[in-house]
């Protein structure tokens, strides 16, 4: 007879059921009682990364979704958990990375009550995912869990969410076999292009004046780069990478175009669009950035993104990009693009003056030392970093994943760290999201790093991971440092520290102190009217950061090894150290110019005028 006694819990019924799905790591924080998930789950042999909060531990599992091309799994706590969680579910969505939620809630007898983390997350998240369930006992779970995660994962993907009540959690099975058999999802089954649309858009890239190829994170996430490799070459298809797109086609191929990025947008005629949306990033494909007669041929596995904004529903092709690409380059067979004149005034003429003139100002920055000699820019920092890191390891190698978030930080890296392969550059992505650093890394780490133990995926090559993290945006997530310590990430972090979010507010301590001193002041002064009205107000910005934070005491603190850097020398010999370092992580504080009296501005906005030529 099958006594309830001998039946699994829900804990162990949801653990098995990851396992069976052929998860091997989980990103979470525990608490009751999902701890309990978690528990059985490190019994199975999967491996729980324990954060310290749950935004960190879900950007973590979104990119870790992006980088493997499997659905990353987070597990948390029900109500605050899961809000906090909501800035991983948010990005993963908005990102189109598959995620797999999974959190815990207060006991289904207690709802309404007041119960403990009482929140009704399915009515919270089902506008923000493909899929939000509640299983209604212990036998259904293993089959929602499998559904949630074959749903975040097939057609585009996205975040899918499995509430967990906790009397589901503790409760037992009443039916189920407790060796279930292996449950793995098989790969999402790969659209091929409509033949008559692939034809017609091959007579349409035949007959433009002015192609460009876009290649966007869909490329990469598709992991498409062969095929589109061969169609560039086979073509000579000029091409522009979006900021993850970037080492789909290696950054030094001659066709690159992103150092003429401008030049591009404006003048292309015909454009192939690889998995990549018509949203601000590419200033939604229309003018003045993009000529007004561009004809876009969008290529996306989903279907409703076909004829936004300026693509077009005849040009359109839904499907997925390897084999896309692949139909494209067999209708265009041996053709390749030649330019219809080779006058100053033709597109390659352009291109090429353009680019000419944008790697010359970037060169300059580059090698430029401040006036003053006191402080390292931005450009001369990562002009540094870069050359260390290419004389321990050479790109061609890919050995080192960038992660890079912050504004300036994240602009002017994009340009100075080209890239060779796919998947290693993430950055804070389709949201412009700041915090995401840390629990990128630690996901890169484990995408990267991790033997996998099904055998199912062949461990990878290990990868350094370097983070060059603006100052501001670090402090999003500072904390997981200790996370890394835990796990013994060796990974090296770059804060580059103006002391302010964009730009600083003073040059020296004194200068900073003093203003610092005026906004006190202000703040305990209420019987005087506030110079609020005029340029004099005196005082702290509300970009100011305290005066050239210790970040690098941080990591002493917590298992790793801090560097205070103000010079070139001191700078590479850091990066040096921490390349070397294989268990322990490194904190690079890096001091650079504070940018005082600078503009705050975008280069990515639309108002802004066109100075875009270098920015990628
Ligand atoms: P970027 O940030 O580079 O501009 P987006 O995130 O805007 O890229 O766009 C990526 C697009 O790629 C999404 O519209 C997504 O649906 C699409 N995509 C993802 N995987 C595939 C695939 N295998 N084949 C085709 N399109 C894909
Ligand atoms: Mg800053």
């Amino acid at each position: 007879m099958n006594s309830k006694m001998n039946q699994p819990t829900g804990a162990q019924v949801i653990a098995r059921a990851l396992k069976n799905l052929g998860v091997t790591v989980i990103f979470g924080i525990v608490g009751i009682p999902i701890v309990e998930i978690a528990e059985e789950a490190i019994n199975l042999g999967i491996r729980f990364i324990a954060f310290r909060n749950e935004q960190a531990c879900s950007y973590a599992a979104s990119v870790y979704g992006y980088i493997t091309g499997t659905p990353g799994v987070c597990l948390v706590v029900g109500g605050p958990g899961v809000l906090h969680a909501m800035a991983g579910i948010g990005n993963a969505s908005v990102n189109a990375f598959p995620l797999l939620v999974l959190a815990g809630s207060a006991e289904t007898t207690l709802v309404t009550k007041g119960g403990f983390q009482e929140m009704d997350a399915i009515s919270l998240l089902t506008p923000h995912t493909k899929l939000s369930v509640r299983p209604v006992s212990v036998d259904h779970t293993e089959n929602a869990i499998y559904d949630a995660y074959r749903t975040c994962w097939y057609g585009r993907p996205g975040t899918t969410f499995v509430d967990l009540p906790a009397d589901l959690i503790q409760g037992k099975a009443t039916n189920i076999s407790p060796s279930a058999g292996l449950q793995l999802v098989h790969a999402p089954p790969k659209p091929a292009g409509d033949p008559s649309v692939i034809f017609k858009v091959a007579q349409l890239l035949r007959s433009a004046r002015a192609p460009l190829v876009v290649v966007g994170k869909g490329s990469a996430y598709a992991r498409a780069e062969e095929p589109i490799r061969k169609l560039i070459n086979s073509a000579r298809l000029p091409f522009l990478p979006t900021p993850m797109g970037k080492g789909v086609v290696p950054d030094s191929h001659p066709l690159n175009t992103s150092s003429a990025r401008s030049v591009a947008l404006k003048n292309a005629d015909v454009v192939l669009l690889l998995g990549a949306r018509l949203n601000w990033i590419l200033h939604f494909g229309e003018a003045p950035r993009w000529s007004p007669d561009v004809k876009i041929i969008q290529v996306d596995v989903h279907a409703e993104e076909i004829g936004r904004n300026s693509g077009s529903g005849e040009l359109g092709i839904v499907g997925d990009i390897e084999l896309v690409v692949d139909q494209l380059h067999r209708a265009l067979g041996d053709w390749h693009y030649q330019p219809p004149s080779n006058s100053p005034t033709s597109y390659p003429a352009l291109l090429s003056a353009s680019a000419t003139k944008n790697e010359n100002k970037s060169q300059e920055k580059a090698l430029q030392v401040t006036a003053s000699g006191k402080f390292l820019t931005f450009q001369r920092a990562f002009h540094l970093i870069k050359t260390t890191l290419n004389s321990l390891s050479p790109p061609e190698n890919g050995d080192i994943v960038y992660v890079s978030e912050g504004a300036n930080t994240m602009d002017i890296s994009r340009s100075a760290f080209p890239l060779q392969h796919p998947r290693q550059r993430l950055d804070a992505g389709t949201y412009a999201t700041m915090g995401v650093g840390l629990g990128y890394i630690i996901a890169a780490h484990a995408a990267y790093n991790l033997p996998q133990p099904d055998g199912t995926l062949e461990a990878p090559s290990p990868k350094k991971i370097v983070a060059l993290e603006g100052d501001s945006a670090f402090g999003f997530s500072a904390m997981e440092v200790e996370t890394l310590a835990r796990h013994q990430i060796p990974a090296l972090i770059f804060v580059m520290n103006n002391s302010g979010v964009y730009h600083g507010d003073a040059k020296t301590e004194e200068d900073w102190r003093i203003l610092q001193q005026e906004t006190l002041s202000n703040e305990t002064r209420v019987d005087e009217p506030t110079r609020s009205s005029t340029s004099d107000k005196k005082g702290l910005r509300s970009t100011s950061l305290l005066y050239e934070t210790r970040y690098d005491r941080l990591a002493s603190v917590c298992g790793g090894q801090g560097f205070f850097v103000r010079n070139e020398e001191e700078l590479e010999k850091a990066t040096r150290a921490g390349f070397a370092e294989k268990e322990r992580f490194t904190i690079v504080n890096v001091i650079i110019e504070p940018g005082i009296g600078q503009t705050i501005e975008f280069g990515w906005q639309a108002a802004k005028k066109d100075k875009q030529g270098s920015k990628l």
